[in-house]
């Protein structure tokens, strides 16, 4: 096989010093902003990981090494059944080395191209999962800030594990309000836009984005330029077509309000009308990743 310029500088071995542990580079996983994610398979145990490799020439600039060291510190203090499991963490002369449970299944994101809009059960069984990791977070003072459909990665068995922490940030007293956000999250929320402070409402608009782009097949507020966008996100204007059921519809209405504190809190969410009616799966198949299931 010819080395694709991908592969510079990345070895087909590593080494983690600290642990003494060889780790396989393994298949390429995909490629995000800095890192090159592979497979990275630990020689003694045969464990796969996927491991994000980023070069330390990308981290020359102390606030792009800040902002990394800060995903690190935020992911590695999670542990949650519908979060990317952080595993490890390490350096060699090159790159820096982070070790993530491996989502095989891709994310959202890809289901979402291939199917364009999916059925309510499946919302149901993806939703549930998202908002779990969510009420988890939020229990811990973090906010994600850019949950979207290629944060949300899909394991083997089809379980939801929510990643990327890249624009995380913590809370530190009740009520405070964060005033920048370095980075532009891909559901931007009308408070951050209008610059007036936001907190954990945002996730909750971001995940009401994700709702709706899996039930209708495109995003609430897309136009073909950005700024007619923000101008939709700031005026509170799109349309949910009259097929999606009337308590989907309510549900997205609500998490998408345009005043932060008329949101339901993520554990709030779980209550609703939504998850009571209609079949709700305990799992989906492998197929659902590119086929609309039979039954439901
Ligand atoms: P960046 O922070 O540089 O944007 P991402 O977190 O987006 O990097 O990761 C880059 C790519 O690596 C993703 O698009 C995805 O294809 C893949 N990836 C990331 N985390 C995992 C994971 N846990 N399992 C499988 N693939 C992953």
């Amino acid at each position: 096989m010819s080395k694709s310029s991908a592969d510079v500088g990345i070895p087909d071995d590593v080494y983690d010093r600290k642990t003494q542990t060889w780790y396989k580079k393994g298949r390429f996983m995909g490629k995000g902003g800095f890192a090159r994610c592979y497979e990275l398979i630990d020689q003694n145990t045969k464990h796969v990981y996927a491991g994000k490799i980023v070069p330390k020439t990308l981290l020359q600039k102390p606030h792009h090494k800040d902002k990394m060291t800060l995903e690190i510190q935020i992911h590695r203090e999670v542990r949650h059944q519908h979060i990317v499991g952080f595993h490890t963490f390490f350096e060699d002369e090159q790159n820096v080395y982070v070790l993530l449970e491996l989502c095989s299944n891709r994310s959202l994101m890809e289901l979402q191209k291939r199917r364009k809009a999916i059925t309510e059960p499946e919302a149901r069984y993806f939703l549930k999962q998202i908002v779990e990791a969510c009420v988890y977070l939020h229990g811990r003072n973090i906010i994600h800030r850019d949950l979207k459909l290629s944060n949300v990665f899909i394991n083997d068995k089809m379980d939801v594990k929510v990643g990327d922490f890249g624009l995380a940030t913590k809370i530190d007293h009740i009520g405070q309000k964060k005033k920048t956000l370095c980075g532009t999250p891909n559901y931007l929320a009308p408070e951050i836009l209008l610059k007036k402070g936001h907190s954990f409402e945002v996730d909750t608009w971001s995940v009401g984005c994700i709702v709706y782009t899996l039930l209708v097949g495109h995003p609430p507020f897309e136009t073909s330029k950005l700024t007619d966008t923000y101008a939709k996100i700031k005026a509170n204007e799109y349309n949910i077509p009259s097929r999606i059921s009337q308590p989907a519809r309510d549900l997205i209405s609500l998490m998408l309000k345009p005043n932060p504190t008329d949101r339901p809190s993520m554990s709030s969410i779980l209550q609703h009308k939504f998850f009571r009616t209609g079949h709700f799966p305990t799992g989906l198949p492998t197929s659902c990743l590119t086929m609309a299931p039979r039954a439901v």
